[in-house]
């Protein structure tokens, strides 16, 4: 037994250690450890994020002894696709594999000529939102830099994407904001010109409201724009329906959107997903305008997309309409976004739910 176990830990130490993910100064220091001038650890960098390049045998500016050895030393493993659902419109979903098994969603969308990519931030989510499949799932583990700087690479090469020619948005499984930790290197990857070069303005983070990662983020300069999952202006109802809202109150939401709109030359956007019978009758509307107003915001209606897993249902367009007429009415600019991929039932955290069920 205990031979058995010291072969296993000999094993594991022999094991490239995986260090996509990283970032510039470590692959610095990276390459001072190994004899390299300072100048070639920016360049494995380079080579990594910029030419998206993770073969080292390939990396010609670099004097193939070191190559060899940090081959024998070091990976650079990125997520794995392990099932892709395709919709009518062009929607792929993802469902990639990380390196102990689990797995996360990721999202590819193409409208109107351009594409968005919907990435994950935690294997599950402890949030729990009463209409959201990962949310029954429960919170597993947050994901590493490697793990989040890896859903673009991967659906950049799926989907033959040029180089940072899509937008990102934060809203797959998980709270970005509650792991801020590992977020915030990984954005550094993703915005750096050296690294992915995803242009700031083409981010968006989106939350629930998390007080201490919301003073955190606003705090740093030059970070994605958020977008505030709002769901409903009736205290009551938002904690129904995000029952972690409750610890920070609308009041208290609010202080840091006027804040953020202070901060912020950009609108934030609101997102609120119309759950028929819930959220979307003409007093809810215009509660939603109250809280708006004087606020530098536009709101996304988001008509929820049905899934088997919930009993909440989405109104007819026509209520979809007379809610946003009500908003205009008072002055509030929203959007009703359309949905998309419903036929493969979009249902965040669906694939992942049924992967970790084949698992059992
Ligand atoms: S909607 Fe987002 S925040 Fe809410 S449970 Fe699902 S993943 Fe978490």
């Amino acid at each position: 037994m205990l031979s058995m176990t010291g072969t296993r830990a000999a094993a594991e130490n022999t094991d490239p250690a995986n260090i996509f993910g990283m970032d510039e100064s470590r692959f610095v220091n990276l390459a001072s450890e190994m004899s390299l001038k300072p100048f070639q650890g920016r360049e494995i960098y380079r080579w990594i994020y910029r030419k998206r390049n993770v073969d080292p045998g390939s990396w010609t500016s670099l004097p193939a002894s070191f190559r060899k050895r940090f081959a024998a030393r070091y990976s650079l493993e990125l997520p794995k696709v392990a099932s892709v659902l395709e919709s009518r419109d062009g929607t792929k979903k993802f469902l990639l594999l990380l390196r102990d098994g689990l797995s996360v969603e990721a999202v590819y969308i193409p409208q109107n000529g351009r594409v968005t990519l919907c990435l994950s931030t935690q294997v599950g989510c402890p949030v729990r939102c009463a209409f959201c499949l990962t949310g029954k799932m429960g919170f597993t583990r947050n994901l590493t830099p490697g793990e989040i700087v890896g859903q673009p690479f991967v659906l950049e090469r799926e989907c033959g994407l040029d180089d940072n020619s899509y937008n990102v948005v934060f809203m797959g499984m998980g709270e970005p904001l509650l792991n801020l930790e590992n977020l915030k290197p990984a954005l550094g990857i993703m915005t750096d010109p050296d690294g992915l070069g995803i242009s700031r303005r083409r981010i968006t983070v989106s939350t629930i409201g998390v007080r201490k990662g919301l003073e955190e983020y606003l705090a740093v300069p030059g970070m994605p724009q958020l977008a505030i999952s709002l769901h409903s202006a009736s205290e009551e109802t938002r904690k129904k329906l995000i029952p972690a809202a409750k610890e920070l109150p609308l009041k208290d939401l609010r202080g840091f959107l006027q804040d953020a709109s202070r901060k912020n030359r950009e609108r934030i956007s609101l997102e609120y997903v119309m759950l028929d019978g819930i959220n979307c009758e003409p007093e809810d509307a215009r509660q939603l305008a109250r809280f708006c107003s004087g606020l530098k915001v536009k709101v996304n209606l988001i008509p929820f997309n049905p899934h088997p897993y919930v009993d909440f249902k989405k109104p007819t367009q026509r209520k979809a309409i007379a809610f946003q007429d009500i908003l205009a009415e008072m002055r509030i600019s929203s959007t009703i976004r359309q949905s998309r991929g419903s036929d493969i039932s979009a249902a965040c955290g669906q694939l992942a739910v049924f992967h970790k069920g084949k698992q059992r």
